[in-house]
């Protein structure tokens, strides 16, 4: 409080008392109530003596609170701008209203402003009419997106795989609570997709040949005999073994044993059709399954095969020709008995009976066959 503020009411004060100390007044009672408007006085300074300090300290107190706020205000800012992920701020119906340095890189643009001019509303950003509503949906019935898996759409055309967690922010400003706006971070999540998706690849593939290995073989085949139930499908298996491999790895050695491998398998994937699966089932035994093939033309798929096979000249280099067969079995699916332990069994028995029947050749065995 300045000192000199109630100089004046002061003085005042002071030469009001010595009037009174002083005898100046007559005796008629006026002495009496000059004191008590004195007294009066006396009490209004300072009151309003007492009201001045309690605005000091207000103003005070509002300062270090505005002084809280900057520094929290330039904190969040702080974070905000420095953040690795994305972080976009939308009001409650989903208009963009501000975004990182962070998201608009990883959207590819040069800065915030270019990104919000070219993406208004926050739906702008996703690949897919589905992923946004999905969003949407989310964000409606929880108040919540977490960890939601989606596309981005970037500048160039191209597109990022982002995780995104999102929160309505609630305004209380006034009784009626109600949604101010979204904050919503992302993260790329590109790299990691893509390793997840080539370990997916290498968990299902031989990486001899690249064909498919039993393991998904056996995932993909159970999943075509549930539908070959439910809808009536036709559905055959083919066992195919190399006759006399010993004898190659014994002649031309290991090295050369599996390029001749990897060479049957290439004749297989060329010889069948794309939705037929070709799968290393192990050593120089390969699995293939023809979806809505019957029998008839399963033989007739595993005869073009052996003759492929006969045909194909597996050397590696221009000395000499090596040329291998193969002994296939063949088998279908019957009737909602049929599983595919028993198809495999059969199609192995079929391929025992075409090694004995002389080897290069195609058997099948079916349920009146292998009764
Ligand atoms: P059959 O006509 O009765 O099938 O005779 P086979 O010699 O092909 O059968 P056998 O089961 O006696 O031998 C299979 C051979 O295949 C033995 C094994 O060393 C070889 N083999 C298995 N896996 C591989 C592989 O990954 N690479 C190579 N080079 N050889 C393999
Ligand atoms: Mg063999
Ligand atoms: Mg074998």
């Amino acid at each position: 409080m300045k000192e000199n503020v109630f100089d004046r009411e002061d003085k005042v004060i002071r030469k009001a008392r010595s009037l009174l100390t002083g005898g100046s007044f007559q005796q008629d009672g006026s002495e009496d109530s000059y004191r008590e408007l004195l007294a009066e006085y006396e009490k209004s300074v300072r009151q309003s003596k007492r009201l001045l300090k309690m605005g000091d300290r207000m103003q005070l107190a509002l300062a270090s609170l505005n002084e809280e706020l900057q520094l929290r205000e330039q904190k969040y800012r702080g974070i905000f701008e420095n953040a690795i992920e994305g972080i976009y701020y939308t009001d409650a119906q989903g208009v963009l209203l501000e975004v990182n340095t962070a998201m608009a890189c990883m959207l590819g643009y040069e800065t915030t402003e270019e990104c919000l001019k070219n993406t208004r509303d926050v739906g702008d950003i996703f690949k897919t009419s589905q992923a946004f509503s999905q969003y949407k949906i989310m964000l409606h019935s929880k108040q919540v997106v977490k960890s939601m898996h989606a596309q981005l759409c970037c500048a160039d055309g191209n597109t990022v795989w982002a995780e995104i967690n999102a929160g309505a922010i609630e305004s209380h400003a006034t009784d009626n609570r109600h949604i101010a706006g979204i904050v919503g971070v992302i993260a790329d999540i590109t790299e990691r997709k893509h390793m997840m998706r080539e370990m997916c690849r290498l968990a299902r593939t031989d990486c001899l040949t690249g064909l498919w290995n039993r393991g998904y073989f056996v995932e993909l085949a159970a999943q075509e005999i549930a539908r070959c139930k439910r809808f009536s499908h036709e559905l055959s298996i083919l066992l195919v073994d190399v006759d006399y491999f010993k004898g190659v790895n014994d002649k031309y050695g290991h090295d050369i044993g599996d390029k001749v491998l990897v060479g049957v398998a290439d004749t297989l994937r060329e010889t069948l059709r794309e939705v037929d699966v070709v799968a290393r089932f192990g050593g120089e035994e390969f699995v293939v399954m023809l979806p809505d093939t019957g029998l008839d033309a399963a033989q007739m798929a595993a005869d073009r095969l052996c003759r492929a096979v006969r045909e194909q000249d597996f050397s590696y280099d221009r000395h000499r020709a090596i040329n291998v067969t193969v002994s296939i079995g063949v088998t279908a699916f019957e009737d909602v008995q049929t599983s595919l332990d028993l198809l495999l069994k059969r199609a192995d028995t079929a391929m025992y009976a075409a090694k004995h029947n002389g080897r290069d050749r195609v058997e099948f065995c079916t349920q009146c066959s292998s009764r």
